[in-house]
Formats: structure tokens, sequence, C-alpha cells
């Protein structure tokens, strides 16, 4: 048996994933992946052990628990004024990367178009080609990664979704309210379905403010929600995951994400529910800590040479490396784990043509002050350990 088809061969493998591995191999710091390497708060690591020590231990209801749907309906409610119906507008899923699947298989049929910001998030890309849909790419432009209001409109006219990724990663953007109401009026003109990834929700820096797209005039019908436990509460190995949708759509999620996985740890969303009812005090807690470990992050690389696109929201920080003298980013990316024992990602793997992203490097901040602290340490001087002609 040898075939494997057309669709697999039609995106690569992660290179953010093999980064983590390359990492592993050479001894490494890690700021590739997003993942953070502190503790998860304890109150809801004690959930999770007391979930399964009760018992919690087989098929949760395949859309979710009632727990954790109910959880996901008041945090909604208590952060945004956002009424959501737990019965028949949310599906949990395996982590947010699960639920982008099963929400384009779910409402995107072969040959529709998927309008994706670019640079995106690597996933997208093959999500889409997966469903059979091509997608549609507009370009945020530097250095405030803004977009072209002809070209976004070009695009939605005969899209059948949009993907909208605030905060987002790669660029630290946060769509501005204007910016979504801009884009609304078009998924309304076009009759287009809006997508929205806001698993950054509260990693927003400088005032920056998460708006919410679902709450925005005559979006309520037309917008899936998707996010998860992994990044607010520290639980990227937990694959637990959400999209709130309203009940037509979310019938349809429903069925393809049960035949895609059945459903998420029944303990882990029994523990999801502890973490989505911390107080408020946890969300301003790390609030302040990712601000820190920002300015730590951006004195670094600024120190070691790089420009840097300051973040307005999530964990990571794009950089500009066309100062080092690479050929491109993924020469460079190799060179810096191997040499300096730091990963980060190349830029390319954010872009549709490799080539835009060739200047691009992006490291994420969600690390111990000391993991940063080493980080600093092995990027010092970064310029006199340069190959001579690399
Ligand atoms: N969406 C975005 C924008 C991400 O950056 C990531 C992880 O880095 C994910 C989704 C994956 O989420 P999950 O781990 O919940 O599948």
């Amino acid at each position: 048996m040898t075939h494997v088809s057309a669709k697999a061969g039609l995106f690569t493998e992660s290179v953010i994933r093999e980064m983590t591995r390359l990492a592993i191999r050479h001894g490494a710091i890690n700021l590739a992946q997003g993942f953070p390497d502190f503790p998860a708060p304890q109150a809801i690591k004690d959930a999770a052990c007391a979930a399964i020590q009760a018992d919690v231990n087989q098929y949760a209801i395949t859309w979710g628990s009632k727990r954790l749907r109910d959880a996901i309906a008041a945090k909604s409610e208590r952060h945004y004024g956002f009424p959501v119906d737990p019965e028949t507008e949310v599906c949990v899923t395996c982590g947010a990367t699960e639920a982008m699947f099963s929400v384009i298989v779910a409402l995107v049929d072969p040959g529709d178009a998927v309008v994706v910001f670019e640079p995106f998030y690597e996933n997208y890309g093959p999500d889409a080609i997966l469903a059979g849909a091509s997608p549609r790419y507009v370009r945020l432009r530097e250095p405030d990664w803004t977009f072209d209001r002809q070209e976004l409109a070009r695009a939605m006219d005969g899209a059948r979704a949009i993907i909208i990724n605030t905060p987002n990663n790669p660029t630290g953007k946060v769509f501005s309210e204007e910016e979504l109401r801009e884009i609304a009026a078009l998924c309304r003109k076009h009759d287009v379905v809006a997508i929205t990834d806001e698993i950054y929700e509260h990693l927003v820096y400088e005032g920056s403010r998460h708006v919410l797209m679902a709450a925005l005039p005559g979006m309520r019908e037309r917008t899936v929600t998707i996010n998860a436990l992994s990044k607010t509460y520290s639980v990227t190995g937990w694959r637990v995951g959400w999209a709130i949708a309203p009940p037509q759509l979310t019938d349809a999620i429903r069925k393809v994400h049960d035949f895609v996985s059945v459903g998420a740890a029944a303990p882990l969303q029994e523990a999801g529910a502890a973490a989505l009812a911390l107080p408020d005090g946890y969300y301003e807690e790390i609030g302040r800590d990712y601000a820190e470990r920002r300015e730590t992050m951006l004195r670094t690389l600024e120190g070691a040479g790089f420009r840097c696109f300051p973040p307005k929201g999530a964990y990571y920080i794009l950089t500009d490396i066309s100062g080092f003298g690479f050929s491109d980013d993924v020469a460079f990316a190799r060179w810096l784990v191997s040499e300096v024992k730091v990963a980060a990602v190349p830029g390319s793997s954010f872009y549709a043509r490799p080539a835009d992203g060739r200047e691009r490097l992006r490291f994420s901040f969600c690390k111990k002050p000391e993991t940063l602290a080493a980080a600093a340490e092995r990027l010092a001087g970064l310029r006199g350990k340069l190959p001579p002609t690399p």
C-alpha cells in the first residue's frame, strides 16, 4: 500500500511542531511552539484529579458535558453580556484545533472560498484544504497589520466564510471594533459566515480591548466563536475547546464533531467548568504577568538586533531578521536552534507564498521568567556569533 491522498499532499507537516522536535533534539529553549512552561492553576488541576477519582471517566455527551456548556454560557454572559444557550448553541471539541476543523467541514462546501487574513496561524490553510475549500488571502500590512478595504471587499464577494483570529497569532494584532464592524458589514452584504478564533481573548496589552464579533449588530446569527482552555488556563495539552454558534449551525457542527472525535476528555471537561468559574482576579493576574513577559522579551530581542513588531495581544513577537544576513528564515531558524540553542518559528510558515515571510521569525514569550532570562543570555551578543558566510 503506497497510496496517499491528493489532499494530504497539498500541505506540509506543521513547521511549528517540527521546531519543537528540533528544540528537544538540540537541547534548545523552545520559544517556537506557543505553550507555557509554568504550572497550570492549582484549583483546576485539583478539579481534574477530583473528576478522575469521582469516576468521570467515560464518554461525556458528545457535544460537551452539561457542566462545561453551562460554564461556557455563564462566562460569555459575565465577560461580554452576551447570552448563549448551552443546550443549543455550544459544541465542546478537542481544542480550538478540532473546533476550527469541524466548523469548516460543517459549514463550507468543496469549491467554496474561505477568506483568511495573512499572515495566518498555520492550521487554517490545511483546514480549508481538507474541507475541499480554497483559501482567499487578504494581507495584513506592516507595521500595524492593517488591511486594505478594497482588497477585503473583493475577497468577500462570493466567499462562504471568513476566518478572523483576534488577538492574532502571529502578528499580535487586536482587531479594533471599527475593523470588525467593517468586516461584519461585508459578511452581511455577501452572506458570509464569520468564524472567529478568540483563543487569546484575555491577552491584550497597552489598552487594547478584545471585541466579540458575535455581539456586533446582525452578527449573532452568522458568527461562530471558537475558544479553548488551552491558552487562558495554560493547559494546551488538555485538548478542550469549543465553538459557540446559532442553533442551526451548531446542529451541523455537532454532527461533524461527533464523527471526528466523539468528544473531549470527560474529566478535563469537568475541570474546564472550574477554570471558567475562576474569579476576575485570575484574568487580571495573567494579564499583568504576560505584559511583563512581553516587555522582557521585547528588550531581549531588540538588544540582540531584531527589529520587533510589538504585539497588542496574544503571546508572540514577530521580528524582522533582514539585518542578520541569512538567505532565508528557515536557514536562520535552523542555525539559531542548533548553534544558539533557541528555537523560534520561521515566518514563511505563516504565509501562503513562503517567500513573503522569508525575513520574519516568531518568538513566543509564554515562559517562566527563568526561561526568558536563559534565552536572553543565549541571544545576547548574537551578531558576534553569526557565521561568516551564512
Ligand atoms: N488558534 C490559534 C490562533 C493558536 O495560536 C493556537 C495554538 O497555538 C490554536 C488555535 C490551537 O488551539 P488548541 O491547542 O486549543 O487546539
